[in-house]
Formats: C-alpha cells, structure tokens, sequence
C-alpha cells in the first residue's frame, strides 16, 4: 500500500509508493563521460582562479602559488555580486533589490581526481572547517542574511566543473524554503516546547528503522518523509542551532559521518550524482532556541516531473526504512 506522509516541519506531503519499490540496481546512473581538458582549480593554476579569500596551507607557501590543502576563490560567474549597496525598491505592485551577495568556490582538494569519498577524513573535516571559516566572516557583513552551503556532485546534479568543490552563496534575505522550515520548527516549538530536530534524532535513535549511521556526536538518517530515494540527513544529537558555532571538536566527528554515508551510498548506488546542502540559523541568530542545522543529502536518481513541480508533491519509490537499510549494510 502507498502510504502518505506529512514531513512535520515543512507540512508536506509525499507519496511513499511501496509497491512500486525500487531496488539500488533500478537507478543506473548516466553514462560518464570524461570531461578532460584544461581545469582552472587544478594545483599549478592557481592565476586562472579569481585570487584566493582564504586557503589552507601546511608549509606556509605565499597565496595564489601552489602548496595548498584547499583553497576558496570567488565564483567567476557569481550568481549575486558583493560589491555596492543594497537597494530595495518597488516598481508597481513588484518589489525589487539589486543581486548583493558572495558567491564564492571552495576548491577541496589540490588533486584532480580526488573526491570528498575517497579523500582522507582529514581533507573532508577541512573542508567542514572552512565553510565554517567563510560563514563567520559573511556574517560580519550587514547587508547578509542567509548564507547557503551546497554542493553539486557530478554533471546530472549540476557540477560544471570535474574537480571536487562546492558553494556558499550569501543572500541579503533569508529563502522561502529555509523561512519556511524554521517556521514549521516554530510553530512546533510553540505548541510542545521542544525542538522538533531534537525531537526527530530522539524517536529515530528509538525506532531504528530508518538510522543509517550514528558516532559520539551525530545521525545520519533517512527521513520519515523523504522526497527522493536515498535523501539523508544528518544531524548532530545535541541542539546546534548554527553550523558555525559547533565547538571545534564537531567539525572531525561530522566530517566522519559525512564521509562515511557518502562513501555508502557511493557502494550502494554506484558514485551517484547528489546535492548536498547545509541548512543553518539566520544570521539574525532569533531561531536558537527552536532550530537545529543539518545536513541534507539528495543523490539524483529520479527526474522531478510535472506533477511534482504543480504540486510540490514528490513521488518517491524507494520507502526510506529500505533506502535506510542498503545504507546500513553496505560495507
Ligand atoms: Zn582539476
Ligand atoms: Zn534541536
Ligand atoms: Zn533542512
């Protein structure tokens, strides 16, 4: 039997459809071609990148040269633009602002063919360690609401370039759909006085069915109501409203489980492309007490279609207690 599911942060419904239950050998990724040719984020190339905001070095080489662990660059074709003020004007009944904002690149590893699964966890929590960095300094900016960390993995999730990175973009509002998720968490909050996070990790680490993994600190899960085969989130066991102010031991135990569900759903589906994001507080810093960051990974294995984008209704046919219990097993 289907089974509808109402995500109880978001109010949203999806269709679990179980009779038509996917196994992980029904999702072939596409075939992939090699892009080659010439990669500005390659080491040796580092004066084909805008110039460096910040970068990891062991050695103490001088910036922009070779010798770096990681580096993070501005976006060459940023989506919004950091300089100028912001304006926001109406024109008619419509309401406009220019496109302030950071749009910056985080270049994970020097190697080219080295990705967040098979790079050591020592190159994965610095990765974890510099978003943290960026988001810190963003924040000083007044003009910044938001900033959103994400990652494209693979061309079918929208990765242009081949070299493992990944994103921040920093916006001068806060998005309707993290708005609309602190708002669900919120409400939840007003009506038991409890996180509704803190909330899922409790009944979760109870039930079991759907944890694919846990160490001291956090849970990686397959949500009750997952859009998407294999969506996991992970999130830490205790109340962090803001990524950025972990205590600095975290950033190793979520680069942990961050490396080894990836690394599982790799096994399990076959390097996928994915999306990953990092949902976090405002920068206003007024949701503490009710919201709760984490991770949301979607490997990209079915095309959204027509009825979910009229709808907002998602048709996924892999329920998350089964999608949970591939990810469990693979070793
Ligand atoms: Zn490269
Ligand atoms: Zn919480
Ligand atoms: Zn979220």
């Amino acid at each position: 039997m289907p089974e509808l599911r109402k995500d109880p942060i978001h109010g949203r419904w999806v269709i679990i459809s179980t009779e038509r239950s996917r196994r992980p050998s029904d999702f072939q990724p596409e075939e992939r071609k090699p892009m080659g040719g010439f990669c500005p984020l390659c080491e040796g190339n580092e004066d084909r990148t805008p110039p460096e905001i910040i970068a990891y070095r062991d050695n103490g080489t001088p910036p922009n040269s070779p010798g770096w662990t990681l580096r993070v660059v501005s976006n060459k074709f940023p989506a919004l633009r950091i300089e100028g003020d912001l304006n926001r004007e109406g024109e008619g009944i419509y309401d406009k602002m220019n496109g302030i904002g950071a749009h910056e690149v985080v270049i994970e590893t020097p190697r080219h063919t080295e990705t967040l699964v098979t790079m050591p966890l020592k190159g994965v929590e610095n990765v974890l360690r510099a978003y943290r960095d960026r988001i810190v300094d963003l924040k000083q900016d007044q003009r910044l609401r938001y900033v959103l960390v994400f990652k494209n993995h693979g061309v079918a999730a929208g990765a242009s370039l081949e070299h493992s990175h990944s994103q921040l973009v920093a916006l001068p509002i806060v998005p309707g759909r993290v708005v609309d998720e602190i708002e669900g968490a919120k409400n939840y909050f007003n009506y038991k006085d409890r996180c509704v996070f803190c909330d899922i990790v409790r009944q979760e680490l109870q039930q079991k069915s759907r944890v694919i993994l846990e160490n001291k600190s956090f849970l990686s899960i397959a949500p009750f109501a997952s859009r998407f085969p294999f969506e996991t989130w992970i999130l830490p066991k205790t109340h962090y409203p803001s990524y950025e102010k972990m205590e600095s031991s975290l950033y190793e135990q979520a680069a942990q489980i961050l490396s080894d569900t990836l690394k599982r759903m790799n096994w399990v589906l076959n390097d996928p492309p994915y999306n990953y994001i990092i949902h976090t507080s405002s920068f206003s810093g007024h949701e503490s007490e009710h919201y709760h960051w984490h991770f949301e990974i979607m490997p990209k294995l079915t095309k959204v279609a027509g009825f979910e984008w009229g709808t907002g209704f998602y048709i996924n046919p892999t329920p998350p207690e089964e999608a949970a219990e591939y990810l469990r097993e693979a070793k």
